[in-house]
């Protein structure tokens, strides 16, 4: 049988956080291979539907903030590389009141949010509800709702990222193989094996960065900390006063639940007058599989979103749903990441950074993961996003 190939680290998976890591390995000298079962970027994972909001103070926890900081820095110097925009500073606005219940499956988040920009010195206002209602009156708040303004937030562009991070990962060596997937790994004295549907490859180290995949790939004892559920992305007319909600007049926005209204959370028009603005909740009720998820969306839900979640907040905008996209979140027990070796290994390391805020974060992920696979250890500290944290074994 012919000799396998033998790699420093593979990476399977591909997306957000793979194709950091790829990047980040490559350009410290790893012989590295990435893998995934499709061509990056694509429709049918975590990472795709035109537009991530980025933001620095972290209401989802404050150790996030210094990922979310690194990760501006990368993407910039990514983009010096390949020439092509990829991170838009708009502004963005949260909102919350005394009543409000909640966002992101985070207690607190308002709290933390300012919390964060106080300890790590992130440029922001906050706002009453009067001075929303000045700066921003494309907003319908309530008179009990305040807001903070965080000056650096935008949007990332999760597709050209992706396809920006395998760029400049090949450009720095890596190897990668799209359209194969990894149908089983194993360890044993000489590192790591991997076969796909396509062939054999071994390595020192293995990441697992398989996005909504990754229950599937982590054995039963560590399948029921990772649940997976679909979301909808919904993109209303706002033709009438457009002007309205360009960027520079209309921030990317998180907006607190309360009374009936679940979370919601959006962007300004991107893509031009007939392109409307992208508003989206999310719901943790029915799991799924990335098989098992309804990829179309019904008119039923467009007008439930329409009617409960836009029609209270923001007047301009129109009942014609311009596109709608499904995407999955992939769900730990306390909305947090997972970053670390599986348990009992010193080779292979689960990367999930999903839970519906990992975008911003992946860059400096990448590098976190990069790095553990190196020396065994991040620059940024990641003791919060271990697998047997107190939350994730209680589950
Ligand atoms: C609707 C929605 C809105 C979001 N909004 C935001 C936001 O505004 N801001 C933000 O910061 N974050 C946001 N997120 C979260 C963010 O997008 C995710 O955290 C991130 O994209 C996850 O990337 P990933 O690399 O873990 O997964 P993915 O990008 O899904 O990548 C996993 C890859 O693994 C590959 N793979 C899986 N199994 C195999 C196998 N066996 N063999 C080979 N390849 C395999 C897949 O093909 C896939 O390409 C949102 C997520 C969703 C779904």
């Amino acid at each position: 049988m012919a000799e396998r190939e033998h790699f420093d680290v593979i990476v399977v998976g591909l997306g957000a956080a793979g194709s950091s890591a790829v990047y980040q390995l490559a350009r410290r000298g790893s012989k590295v291979l990435g893998i995934d079962q499709y061509e990056p970027p694509h429709t049918l994972g975590s990472t795709h539907g035109d537009t991530r909001i980025t933001r620095q103070a972290i209401g989802e926890g404050d150790h996030y903030t210094p990922l979310a900081l690194r990760s501006y820095e990368i993407f910039r110097d990514i983009e010096k590389q390949v020439g092509e925009k990829l991170l838009l500073v708009t502004g963005g606005l949260m909102i919350s009141s005394t009543e409000s219940t909640g966002v992101n499956q985070v207690a607190n988040f308002f709290e933390t949010t300012l919390r964060a920009a106080q300890k790590y010195a992130i440029p922001h206002d906050v706002l009453s509800a009067e001075q929303i209602r000045i700066r921003f009156p494309q907003f319908k708040v309530q008179d009990n709702e305040m807001g903070y303004y965080e000056f650096e937030s935008g949007i990332l562009k999760p597709e050209a990222c992706v396809r920006a991070n395998l760029n400049v990962a090949e450009k720095a060596g890596a190897k990668l193989y799209v359209n194969e997937r990894m149908i089983e790994y194993s360890e044993d004295a000489d590192g790591i094996l991997v076969k796909t549907d396509k062939g054999e490859y071994r390595a020192d180290k293995l990441i697992l960065s398989l996005g909504p995949w990754l229950p599937e790939m982590v054995g039963e004892g560590l399948k029921s900390r990772f649940k997976v559920y679909r979301q909808v992305l919904f993109w209303f007319d706002c033709s009438d006063s457009y002007e309205n909600f360009v960027p520079g007049k209309f921030p990317i926005f998180i907006w607190d639940a309360q009374g009936e209204r679940d979370a919601i959370y959006g962007f300004p028009a991107v893509d031009g007058k007939e392109g409307g603005i992208k508003i989206a909740t999310e719901q943790y009720v029915s799991e799924v599989t990335p098989e098992s998820a309804e990829r179309s969306v019904s008119q039923d839900e467009i007008d439930a979103m329409f009617e409960k979640q836009i029609v209270p907040c923001f007047p301009a905008v129109k009942r014609t749903c311009i596109k709608s996209a499904v995407c999955l979140y992939t769900v730990t027990p306390d909305a947090g990441f997972v970053i670390d070796f599986m348990p009992g290994s010193e080779r292979t390391i689960v990367c999930s950074p999903c839970s519906g805020h990992g975008f911003k974060h992946s860059a400096a992920v990448g590098e976190c993961v990069a790095e553990l696979a190196r020396d065994g250890r991040t620059t940024i500290d990641i003791e919060p996003l271990r697998i047997n944290r107190g939350a994730l074994v209680k589950a």
